[in-house]
């Protein structure tokens, strides 16, 4: 898992993870100063303020510390909030040429699509996580990861006209179904996929997984496939409202009850958008023939255990044989390397193709498009049913696992709709019933 520990880097310039890190930092402060770790060991206390109390009884040292740094962490995820706020204003006003207050402390700010309501996020997890209750373990990355996404939710489902959630996008490995298995009848994602729809939200998967065939995205997707068509209660039009969007943005299939492997594809003539219509056959290929060569190199220069495997929207290493792990390391060089090659190349420099050289895990792929334009191409295949219009940014959910490592594919979707970032499948299940359980709320 990409969170767990790090890789220092030459080139600083991809790191998405400063945001987070930013605020981790603002949280630490209050740790510091009010966490109070000796009330663990004075029991029963001896605080001439709060007394001495009885035998058995919650130790009040420890409740108001933990009151105390509860009040404090929410005051500061209010301020950021308030900052975010400003931001929006910022980057909503073409005529104000200087940057927010939060653009000059984190440059590498993005776009934000919806306000951020931290302070209702940070709760919400507080009462999951007992962040406040933590005397020796300060707020972490995962815990203010996780606030990020709860924020995010509650955005997208609040009732300020115009942020309903339309459409909700999936990556596949390690989001759905653990790295490079499938996501089988048994997944508990499945039934919260099933409700999603259910609710007439529209589904796109947005894999890096590039194949041509429908078979081949059927066996990794078998379970929802299946479910879909077997459901009782979903109507036609909710059960046609899945898509697979596979390679990044290069194989776009339908769910098909009528066809063998539940799926048609979808000639790209009737979704590419009219930039992609000018991605050129010669510069994919010089552009994936210098990957490929660049790739090569890795593998000879870094000793790597992996062989290449050229498709015609992709080239990437894979291990040579199923059992070898690649150290993390060597995969991220051989992206940063490859990715910068890439760049300063002749077909690079041009931008005709955009590119996205990324580490998934095991093995390291370099895709035509990314997700970016995988993620457009649901909202223009699907619509506002208000306005026939492209679904919007804000009205858009894309969850996914990589937003750090090098390339962090599901980081491009960051710049069409929001995000959420999750680790694990098992925290994809309990991301999805944390926007079941507020979509019912705005129903009820
Ligand atoms: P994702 O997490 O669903 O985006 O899938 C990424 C994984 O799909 C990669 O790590 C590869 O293991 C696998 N994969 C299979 N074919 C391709 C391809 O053509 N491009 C990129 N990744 C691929
Ligand atoms: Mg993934």
């Amino acid at each position: 898992m990409t969170t767990r520990y790090r890789v220092e880097y030459a080139l600083k310039t991809h790191r998405r993870d400063q945001f987070i890190e930013w605020i981790k930092g603002l949280l630490a402060v209050p740790f510091v100063l009010y966490s109070q770790p000796h009330g663990v060991f004075e029991y029963p206390p001896s605080s001439p303020e709060l007394g001495t109390s009885p035998p058995g009884s919650p130790n009040p040292i420890l409740i108001k510390a933990r009151e105390e740094a509860h009040r404090r962490y929410a005051e500061i995820l209010h301020d950021v909030e308030l900052m975010i706020d400003d931001h929006i204003a910022h980057q909503n006003d073409p005529d104000n040429p200087f940057p927010s207050k939060l653009k000059l402390l984190v440059p590498s700010i993005g776009p934000f699509f919806t306000r951020l309501p931290l302070e209702a996020a940070f709760k919400f997890q507080d009462r999951k996580r007992y962040i406040s209750s933590r005397r020796f373990v300060s707020p972490s990355f995962n815990d203010v990861r996780l606030i990020l996404n709860s924020a995010q939710l509650i955005s997208v489902t609040s009732t300020t006209p115009g942020s309903t959630l339309q459409l909700a996008t999936f990556d596949g490995d390690v989001t759905l179904y653990d790295d490079g298995q499938s996501l089988e009848p048994t997944s508990p994602v499945i039934p919260r996929l099933l409700d999603l729809l259910r609710k007439n939200i529209k589904i796109g998967i947005v894999t890096a997984a590039g194949y041509t065939s429908a078979d081949r995205y059927y066996a990794r997707l078998h379970g929802l496939l299946d479910s879909i068509a077997t459901s009782v209660d979903l109507t036609p039009v909710q059960k046609r409202s899945v898509i697979i969007m596979g390679g990044e943005a290069n194989y776009l299939f339908q769910f098909d009850p009528a066809s063998e492997h539940l799926l048609s594809p979808v000639p790209r003539s009737e979704w590419l958008t009219a930039e992609m219509l000018l991605w050129d056959d010669r510069d994919i290929t010089q552009l994936l023939d210098i990957a490929e060569a660049a790739l090569a190199d890795c593998i000879e220069t870094l000793n790597l255990p992996a062989v290449l495997m050229r498709k015609d929207r992709a080239v990437g290493i894979i291990p040579s044989s199923p059992h070898i792990r690649i150290p993390r390391e060597s995969l991220e060089e051989t992206v940063l390397c490859v990715q910068k090659i890439l760049e300063l190349s002749s077909a690079g420099r041009s931008k005709k193709v955009p590119f996205c050289a990324f580490n998934g895990g095991n093995d390291v792929f370099v895709d035509i498009g990314d997700k970016s334009w995988g993620v457009t191409v649901c909202q223009r295949w699907f619509r506002d049913p208000e306005t026939g219009r492209p679904i919007r940014g804000e009205n858009t959910l894309h969850v996914g696992d990589q937003f750090l490592s090098a390339g962090a594919n599901d980081f491009r979707a960051r710049s069409v709709g929001t995000t959420a970032w999750i680790a694990s499948p098992a925290e994809t299940v309990e991301l999805l019933d944390e926007l079941g359980e507020l979509m019912g709320k705005k129903m009820s």
